[in-house]
């Protein structure tokens, strides 16, 4: 295949007639994002998560050692050797698997100890685990809303937030707009049954954070409901860590905060904490839920990881220090990083092509990053984005600012001065 004319316009409509002859045009373009080098997705890593990890790189034979900006291991906990001890201790006793879904025999004591761990983390008595937190979000979501209902989404959820309101009426409002939002609440007055307002605390693209108090004060006082996803302020946001409800001390507005637990504590699963009828409601009506196998042994992991949120404070200072690093050196080189409040730092570049380009010479650089473009942002909204972690040093974080400024040099990504 010669893709030397070819452009990214020639693939702006893949035919959908036929779902095989899609694929087969789908594969085109994959070969085509290749031959520009541009196909940084899916790539292996040899070695363990961390601040650096062993890349297979297109086209190469050998592994480069890569400094790490994609990972949401933000406290380093998937490498911390008490949670791994624990992971070891648990899979030992209870071995690899559950065996079941909870509706038929595949619900344990660990997984009941973490359902209070994760509930008391907030304060709550209750709280019920899913497979994934797009599964937390979804499946939720699913199971609580009918087409009566009304579910009010921030534009910049999570994807699993627009597949759980499926088959419900479903109204928007822009990203973080209040006035916006509070016209829809206004014009759904007494039309649906019930009304639920549902937004991000961290947003996953642009590390913004929701302003969760004036959102909630809003949306009671239309008679609706607040779901908090707050996967990426778990472990991060907040003194304590409890995320963007503990920052804005918001435990009692939010109805139901859902998260994951394959973020800032190093596992994987999702979690719902609400009042017990919700939760209770859920853990015999949820599909996803009742007829899914219940998570690994390994899950007593994330209850060590849970009470090292709390004991080891110095994960999160570090971090800390290492995005306000990161984020003043990136705008002093004049860059727009928007307004990023977390672990998420998106550089905004604009252009696909060029977003695409800045990826391309980074991995070439040794850093890894990850490109974010349509359909994940809108279409002149690209960026290149990066996720700090704890274990990040000065060293990483400075090669990281040389990497940006060579690369400024040659596509002026800066901000006009
Ligand atoms: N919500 C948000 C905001 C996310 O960024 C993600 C991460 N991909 C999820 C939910 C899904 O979590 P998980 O990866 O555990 O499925």
């Amino acid at each position: 295949l010669n893709f030397n004319n070819a452009s990214f316009k020639d693939f702006e409509n893949i035919p959908g007639q036929d779902v095989f002859e899609t694929a087969k045009e789908f594969q085109r373009y994959l070969y085509f994002l290749k031959s520009k080098g541009h196909l940084n997705y899916r790539i292996q890593s040899l070695s363990p998560v961390g601040p650096e990890m062993d890349l297979m790189l297109p086209g190469e034979t050998q592994p480069t050692r890569s400094v790490c900006l994609v990972s949401n291991d933000y406290l380093g906990f998937s490498q911390h050797p008490e949670i791994k001890e624990a992971v070891i201790r648990a899979t030992q006793r209870f071995g690899t698997g559950s065996g079941a879904s909870p509706a038929i025999g595949g619900h344990f004591s660990y997984h009941e100890q973490l359902e209070q761990k994760i509930a008391g983390f907030y304060g709550k008595e209750e709280a019920i685990l899913y497979t994934t937190g797009y599964t937390a979000n979804s499946a939720t979501l699913q199971c609580l809303l009918h087409k009566e209902d009304l579910a009010i989404l921030d534009m910049a959820v999570h994807a699993s937030v627009y597949e759980g309101v499926l088959t419900t009426t479903v109204k928007t409002f822009l990203h973080n707009n209040l006035e916006m939002l509070e016209q829809v609440l206004r014009n759904a007055q007494d039309k649906y049954r019930t009304k639920m307002v549902i937004i991000d605390g961290v947003y996953s693209q642009d590390g913004d954070l929701a302003p969760l108090d004036r959102i909630a004060a809003l949306t009671h006082r239309y008679g609706a409901y607040l779901v908090v996803d707050d996967a990426h302020g778990i472990g991060v946001v907040g003194k304590g860590g409890r995320g963007v409800i503990e920052l804005y001390n918001a435990f009692d507005q939010v109805d139901i905060i859902t998260g994951t637990f394959s973020k800032a504590l190093g596992n994987i699963g999702g979690y719902v904490v609400a009042k017990p009828e919700i939760i209770n409601y859920l853990k015999y009506q949820s599909k996803q839920h009742l007829f899914s196998t219940t998570a690994t042994p390994a899950i007593l992991g994330i209850i060590r990881a849970i009470e090292l949120v709390d004991e080891e404070p110095r994960w999160r200072t570090m971090l800390w220090e290492n995005i306000n690093y990161l984020k003043s050196g990136l705008t002093g080189l004049g860059l727009d990083i928007g307004t990023t409040a977390s672990a998420v730092i998106p550089v905004k570049i604009g252009d696909i092509p060029k977003t695409l380009e800045a990826g391309r010479l980074l991995l070439k650089a040794g850093i890894y990053t990850n490109p974010i473009m349509y359909p994940a942002v809108s279409k002149k909204n690209a960026r290149i984005r990066m996720n700090i972690m704890a274990t990040h040093t000065r060293a990483h974080l400075d090669r990281v600012l040389n990497a940006f400024s060579d690369i400024n040099a040659q596509l002026h990504i800066s901000l006009p001065t």
